[in-house]
């Protein structure tokens, strides 16, 4: 097995920090062809010893260590393909344990393949086996990997309570990654309901815990807390430190062959690029991104290309060129279930059809753009205005309603007008 490079490489080693250091200088090539045989060599080793293990529980065992590696690389498909195999064997075995913890990697394959639905379900199958030995450790990663599934489904309220219910376990058991990766998918919700003060706070957060706890861990947490900032500092438009983290971010992603994490920093350098109106620097990144995500199944890293490559040629005026890259992120949106993306399409598509004076199409786009807004219920419970539409703070209840955060501050003791639950203290993130 070989783990290939993305093909514009070159030119993306071109890429500056604000120091006017050149990421990947440190690269060593040696040590990188040792990573690399070393996890050929591995896969290798388990491979034959799965070929050979008749005992179920060693086989399971096997296979978790294949599905693991398999995540490591971004290769989801083959990582599927092993947690089918385990859940087989933990069904032979008929024991609790083995079924809780095949379930929840059936569930990551899913979410890592943009196959939402059958990821809450799974979930929600892990945490109806309560009472198995294991589920105490596991439960909190089931949390996250539900979180992650509302979050691609825009289910945002459902996302908030997973993740809170996620960190809560990350507390109790004094489980700081667990904690890493709840702070670092908090900055992703809070990107997409643009409270950005708070799309950056948790993903420094999670910065903060790997530079304290972090000695001992794999260096992707570190990468993944720097991506995530690299974004929260883009949408703020600072766009230097913004590609400070993404060339940080980059480098480890580089030293580890995680393809996953290089296709999201080509994605966001790309968007940093445009943000700078650079369209000439931001296609080709645009693309390599797209190829990686195309080979992982990330569609939902694809839609979000998709959409922009529509903005940069929007940018040029191209208007049936960034037609047609819509109509491709809306495909995508859409066999996700992903309702935010498909908004966006909408939103983009009538601005164009409206500057063209297309009536009939204009017209199709805007009520398609309502549909959307209605079943994203992106509004505030108290003014009912709408959430999400641009950078403004917002808060939680204990029950995961969101609110603009100076709605709250008038409202005083009266509950939550959604749910009316009494409490009014604010949630915890
Ligand atoms: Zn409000
Ligand atoms: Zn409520």
């Amino acid at each position: 097995m070989r783990i290939q490079f993305p093909f514009h490489l070159s030119s993306v080693g071109a890429e500056r920090a604000g120091s006017g250091r050149p990421f990947g200088t440190s690269l060593s090539k040696d040590r990188l062809q040792v990573f690399l045989c070393m996890t050929d060599k591995a896969l290798h080793v388990w491979t034959k010893v799965l070929e050979k293990t008749s005992d179920p529980g060693g086989k399971f065992r096997v296979l978790g260590c294949l599905i693991t590696a398999h995540l490591e690389m971004g290769k989801y498909k083959d990582m599927l393909k092993y947690a089918l195999d385990q859940i087989d064997t933990a069904r032979e075995m008929e024991d609790p344990d083995y079924l809780t913890e095949g379930y929840l990697n059936l569930a990551r394959s899913n979410e890592k393949l943009c196959d939402f639905q059958k990821t809450v379900s799974y979930c929600k199958t892990c945490l109806n086996m309560q009472g198995t030995t294991v589920s105490l450790q596991l439960n909190g990663q089931v949390c996250l990997s539900m979180g992650n599934a509302y979050l691609g489904l825009s289910v945002f309220q459902k996302a908030l309570e997973s993740y809170e219910k996620a960190l809560r376990y990350a507390h109790n058991n004094d489980d700081k990654m667990l904690e890493c990766r709840v702070c670092c998918s908090l900055g992703n919700l809070y990107v997409q309901l643009k409270d950005y003060e708070k799309a950056l706070f948790f993903p420094c957060k999670a910065a903060e815990l790997v530079n304290d706890y972090g000695k001992g861990w794999s260096l992707k947490y570190r990468a993944m807390s720097q991506y995530h900032m690299s974004v929260a500092y883009r949408k703020l438009e600072r766009l230097p430190d913004a590609m400070e983290c993404c060339e940080e971010s980059m480098k480890i992603a580089l030293q580890h062959g995680d393809r996953p994490l290089q296709a999201l920093c080509l994605l966001n350098f790309a968007d940093i690029h445009r943000y700078r109106k650079d369209t000439d620097k931001a296609f080709p990144r645009y693309e390599s991104a797209l190829g990686i995500m195309t080979e992982i199944g990330n569609r939902l890293g694809q839609a979000h290309v998709y959409l922009g490559v529509a903005k940069c040629w929007l940018l040029q005026k191209e208007f049936d060129k960034a037609l047609d890259s819509l109509q491709r992120s809306q495909i995508l949106a859409d066999g996700m279930g992903n309702k935010l993306c498909a908004l966006k399409v909408h939103c983009l598509s009538e601005g164009i059809y409206r500057s063209q004076g297309q009536e009939e199409k204009l017209r199709e786009q805007v009520v398609k753009f309502l549909q959307c807004v209605e079943e994203l219920e992106l509004y505030c419970g108290m003014c009912g205005e709408s959430i999400g539409d641009r950078d403004q703070k917002l808060q939680s209840l204990p029950c995961s309603h969101i609110f603009h955060f100076r709605c709250l501050q008038t409202n005083g003791t009266k509950g939550c007008p959604k749910c009316f639950k009494s409490s009014m203290k604010p949630g915890f993130v």
